[in-house]
């Protein structure tokens, strides 16, 4: 189930941990730590603030879930708190370490935004020894008083990188500053840009750094290709992956906007392509009841917003496509990262239409990347029809102008000139001035640019006109 290169060698009943957790461990068929973990668990336990840097998928939930739970009493009273990014991410580790306590009767909480307010307040006046939340819901339980921030002595950021940058950094040093008996912090995440560390170094003192050398970033070995194409062809593109899935493959497909993903989901429809939505503007119980029947593998196809792009751990996912290229380079890495975890095999395809070659072209140098240009997977064997068919896109032929290079078989030596091609173009096909762009010249051939709006009409009426009595051959040049 696991590669070499994820496990160290550290078997887990070395390290004298409470019964309790070493129980579920076992239990759960753990006997070695991965690397990070054998790291990472060491220096936590010794009551250290960490800063842990390992790739996606490399066990960062149990290197600082196991000291969290083992330095946390059973006594009713809050010590530890967790926050994450995303409410699904807070329920996924909140799972981790309800089975890592095992028997240890600790009570962990779940604090996101979308849940029953009364209900949960109720459960915080109860007495809650560990709390994994989101921030909103979090500071909101604090002014409301069911969260005594004061009293907590652990604070673990999960995917701190996103937890520091500009969207959430005001909540958590809201939430810092009322943290007046913090003892431990602990920071873990699979990209740590230098300004967050820079950051971090404000608020935490003399923290461990967990990483690998000059804060390399380690990709799993996932094997990375992009294809080339525009907006008009990416669901042709899609159709190709989809329809060449194994039984027990699932994928996810990443866009960067929900209105895509209710889109996309709608339009896979129509083609017959079973695929499910999910992004951060669905009512609460949906999303849970998508990402719980995606995880148990009941769904096949996930289409999400960045709202899945950190931290979610669903094993089954062998296929991650970027159906739009990600806007930071951060969250590239992170995407991918849902597949090829804890060092299993991984497939990830990028679309990248013209305007996205210089984003691509940011990713792979960042990273250290190579993402070569491939062809989409061809049709199965014994299949013929496409999923989705091809269209002309006219929008990634022509250039930044938005105009489409057409070459004509005829040149000086059919009398042709500047001025008597462009009035054939005008008076047969109807273009304007501005339709026609620049005309050029050469003995037997010409090359004339025409607007990507007008190309198609035009390309169908001139096939049928002559000049001087001869047919014209007409070619789109790329
Ligand atoms: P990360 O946070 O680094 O992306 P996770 O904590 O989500 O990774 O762990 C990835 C997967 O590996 C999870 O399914 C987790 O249960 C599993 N895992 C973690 N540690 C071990 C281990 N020591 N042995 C076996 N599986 C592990
Ligand atoms: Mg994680």
């Amino acid at each position: 189930m696991s590669s070499d290169s994820t496990l160290s060698n550290v078997r887990f009943d070395n390290w004298n941990l409470e019964s309790n957790i070493l129980n579920s461990l076992s239990e759960k068929g753990w006997d070695f730590a991965t690397k990070i973990q054998a790291e990472a668990i060491p220096i936590a336990r010794k009551g250290r603030n960490v800063v842990g840097q390992a790739r996606t998928g490399s066990g960062k939930t149990a290197a600082f879930g196991i000291p969290c739970i083992e330095s946390t009493q059973t006594n009713g009273v809050t010590q530890a708190i967790i926050i994450t990014p995303t409410r699904e991410l807070a329920q996924q580790v909140s799972e981790e370490l309800t089975w890592l306590k095992g028997e240890k009767g600790l009570k962990i909480e779940t604090v996101y935004g979308g849940t029953d307010i009364e209900k949960q307040a109720k459960t915080l006046d109860g007495g809650v020894e560990i709390i994994v939340g989101t921030p909103g819901r979090i500071i909101d339980m604090s002014k409301r008083g069911h969260i005594k921030l004061e009293g907590i002595t652990t604070l673990c950021l999960d995917e701190a990188d996103r937890m520091l940058d500009m969207g959430f950094f005001p909540d958590i040093i809201w939430i810092l500053e009322k943290m007046v008996n913090r003892k431990q912090t602990m920071l873990f995440s699979a990209t740590f840009p230098e300004e967050v560390l820079e950051a971090a170094n404000t608020f935490i003192s003399d923290a461990e750094h967990v990483m690998s050398d000059d804060l390399e970033v380690e990709i799993p070995e996932i094997e990375q290709m992009h294809i080339s194409v525009g907006r008009a062809n990416k669901l042709w593109a899609l159709g190709r992956i989809l329809i060449k899935m194994d039984e027990d493959d699932q994928m996810m497909v990443f866009t960067n906007t929900k209105r895509m993903v209710d889109l996309l989901t709608q339009r896979l429809s129509k083609f017959r392509l079973n695929a499910v939505g999910l992004h951060g503007d669905m009512p609460q119980n949906k999303r849970q009841r998508i990402i719980e029947s995606f995880k148990e593998g009941n769904d096949k196809v996930l289409i999400c917003t960045d709202v899945a792009a950190r931290g979610i751990d669903v094993d089954g996912v062998t296929i991650v496509v970027n159906y739009d290229l990600p806007d930071d380079v951060e969250s590239y890495v992170h995407r991918i990262g849902r597949t090829g975890r804890m060092g299993r095999k991984g497939v990830a395809w990028s679309f990248v239409s013209g305007e996205d070659k210089g984003q691509l072209q940011k990713i792979s140098a960042t990273w250290n990347l190579e993402i070569p240009e491939s062809n989409p997977p061809e049709l199965p064997e014994g299949v013929s029809r496409e999923p989705v068919k091809r269209q002309q896109d006219w929008a990634e032929v022509a250039n930044n102008f938005g105009m489409v290079t057409v070459n004509l078989s005829i040149g000086k030596n059919h009398g042709a000139s500047n001025h008597n091609l462009t009035n054939w173009f005008h008076t047969e096909a109807r273009l304007d001035q501005l339709a026609i762009g620049e005309v050029t010249i050469s003995d037997s051939s010409s090359q004339v640019e025409i607007h990507l709006d007008k190309v198609e009409s035009a390309l169908k009426v001139m096939a049928n006109r002559k000049w001087d009595g001869n047919s014209v051959n007409l070619e789109i040049l790329k």
